[in-house]
């Protein structure tokens, strides 16, 4: 099957960047019968989507985390093409009933917030159950009776498949159920599912699918959920070469989804591939946007060789999202990665204060005599 293809076919063309809010998607769901099952801290509509006449069922859901819209741009380009009539679509109708909640917390959406409007983390709320947000969530969950589960994230650009200075493009989890960090039938289900994603991905981004850590915290929807026996596996898209809008990950995102749901209904004898899992090289964090090596420094009247690493911050300005960048750390940067990375060749570090990197500081600085960086970039 030709995934690329495929995507570029049913993308969801209107849906772009990370910034995406309900009044994004709402045109989307307006000609679907969508059903607003409550509202947010600020009363935002919360829609569900049921589609599909199978007889597995899965609950999928995006956006808990307001500022994490990758996963969600994907969830509408793969419901674009389950709309259009075509093969795959038509075969995934058949076997499952997927129940959608696409933007499972508006207010942070439009904030650009991973919490909620009550500043709450909605994913370590799962013991709590204290927000309208995380209620609605677990409502649908009961009602629905999922046969698997898939938590939709994004994941920052500082993440490692392993250590070696591949990105993690793409992390999944099969959580844990308790503190042992135990398997089960329940628990390999999912991962089994997350192997066959992981083969499918490797033919487009090779080394770069990490496996998230499984620390067991019941309050992380996904260990509940587990835990209430649903097979469930959390999806986190990660950060791409030079792709900061996601929209590479978006598509790999989009051919996971694609290929884990084709997995469950190709395999009902449940083989164990906890082992293949296992080989999936954990997250590690180890990577910062910008890292500037060998540069001289004037630390007290002495002059010193050093490192430093700058960072992004997405700020919501003006309903825009602005990637600006502020120093991160300053030192040996031993084991990390720079998804960009310049060599000083000892020049002299100079700012508008002084002749030395501070931590939180704006990334505009000169090296040497004239080379001059703005927002991190050598202009
Ligand atoms: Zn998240």
């Amino acid at each position: 099957m030709d995934y690329i293809e495929l995507h570029k076919e049913y993308k969801a063309n209107s849906l772009f960047g990370r910034y995406i809010t309900l009044k994004d998607i709402e045109p989307l769901l307006e000609k679907l019968p969508t059903e607003i099952i409550g509202h947010s801290v600020l009363g935002k509509p919360i829609y569900k989507y049921t589609i599909g006449t199978g007889t597995t069922k899965v609950f999928m859901w995006s956006q808990m985390h307001g500022n994490e819209s990758t996963t969600t741009k994907a969830l509408f380009d793969v419901l674009n093409m389950i709309h259009s009539n075509n093969e795959i679509g038509a075969r995934l109708l058949k076997e499952f009933t997927f129940c959608i909640l696409p933007m499972v917390n508006p207010d942070g959406a439009e904030l650009y917030t991973r919490e909620n409007a009550n500043k709450v983390d909605l994913n370590r709320d799962s013991v709590d159950v204290s927000q309208p947000e995380s209620q609605l969530l677990r409502k649908v969950f009961d009602d629905f009776k999922p046969h698997f589960c898939f938590n939709l994230h994004d994941q920052r650009t500082i993440f490692g498949a392993g250590d070696a200075g591949n990105v993690a493009t793409v992390s999944f989890l099969a959580p844990s159920f308790n503190e042992n960090r135990d398997s089960n039938a329940i628990r390999s289900k999912a991962m089994n599912v997350i192997v066959a994603m992981n083969d499918e991905l490797q033919k487009h981004i090779p080394n770069q699918v990490g496996r998230f850590d499984d620390g067991f915290n019941i309050n992380c929807i996904g260990d509940m959920f587990t835990f209430l026996n649903v097979p469930t596996i959390l999806f986190e898209a990660g950060h791409f070469q030079e792709d900061y809008y996601r929209e590479y990950t978006r598509k790999m995102i989009f051919i996971a989804l694609i290929s884990g749901l084709k997995h469950i209904y190709e395999n009902d004898v449940v083989d164990i591939k906890n082992a293949l899992y296992l080989q999936i090289p954990q997250n590690k964090v180890v990577f910062y946007d910008f890292i500037y090596k060998n540069v001289k420094i004037n630390y007290d009247g002495k002059e010193k060789i050093t490192n430093f690493a700058a960072q992004y911050k997405e700020e919501l300005i003006d309903g825009k999202i602005q990637f600006n960048v502020y120093i991160a750390e300053i030192g040996e940067l031993k084991g990390k990665f720079g998804h960009f990375q310049y060599n000083a060749h000892k020049m002299l570090y100079k700012d508008e204060s002084d002749g030395i990197p501070k931590i939180n500081q704006k990334a505009n600085f000169c090296l040497g005599k004239d080379i001059k960086f703005v927002n991190g970039i050598k202009k």
